[in-house]
């Protein structure tokens, strides 16, 4: 079965991929993006959670791909900023932010703070026939550093240490960090249900 991914994140491919491997492997499920998907507008993110930012761009999508499509929408959630950035990760310093923009921005509003707790949230969700067959979500919980550490991963990576390893999740390898990461677990959770599942025919 082809599942169809609605990002252009190759951070996030990539990652979608190994999972599919590991987590479905013998299942024949093969991860491709959207057909054209740099030519379709993107669709406002205007949700309050990941659930509904997941389920608002899966479903948008879907109208594009002959097949089911999978989206994800996740985020780092800082205690001391009370869950910031949260939905608004990507953007946080500002509408085309670059990843060393964000970052310099959150060292910035955590200059001093005693609490750098975080998690990071993935929601996956799964449309298909213009309906969320279903939603996936997962959750890791780390600290914040004084300054950047590694050079793998993409986003916060470098700036969120995973405590039980000892190592930002830019240290950590690809198939460590989808083993612990937020998103590690959703896709996981996505795989494990479509190995078992045959997606609607087109009405
Ligand atoms: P989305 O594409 O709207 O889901 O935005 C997700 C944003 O959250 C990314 O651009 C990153 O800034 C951040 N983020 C999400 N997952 C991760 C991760 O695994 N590592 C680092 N940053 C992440």
């Amino acid at each position: 079965m082809t599942l169809y991914c609605a990002t252009q994140n190759q951070g996030k491919l990539a990652e979608f991929r190994l999972a599919a491997e590991r987590y479905a492997p013998g299942a024949g499920v093969v991860v491709e993006t959207v057909p054209g998907l740099s030519r379709i507008p993107a669709p406002e993110e205007t949700g309050a959670t990941f659930h509904e930012n997941a389920c608002l761009k899966a479903l948008y999508y879907s109208r594009f791909a002959p097949g089911p499509v999978f989206a994800d929408d996740s985020g780092l959630a800082v205690d001391a900023l009370d869950g910031r950035p949260g939905v608004h990760s990507a953007r946080f310093a500002g509408p085309s932010a670059t990843d060393a923009e964000n970052n310099a921005l959150l060292l910035e509003r955590l200059r001093g703070a005693g609490n750098r707790s975080a998690r990071f949230v993935c929601v996956i969700a799964l449309a298909a026939n213009g309906e969320i067959a279903a939603a996936f979500e997962g959750a890791v919980a780390g600290w914040i550093l004084e300054a950047p550490q590694g050079w793998g991963g993409f986003g916060y990576d470098p700036l969120f240490l995973y405590p039980p390893l000892g190592l930002t999740l830019a240290e950590a390898g690809a198939e460590q960090k989808l083993s612990v990461s937020h998103r590690g677990q959703a896709v996981m959770r996505l795989f494990q249900f479509v190995a078992g599942w045959r997606a609607p025919s087109a009405t």
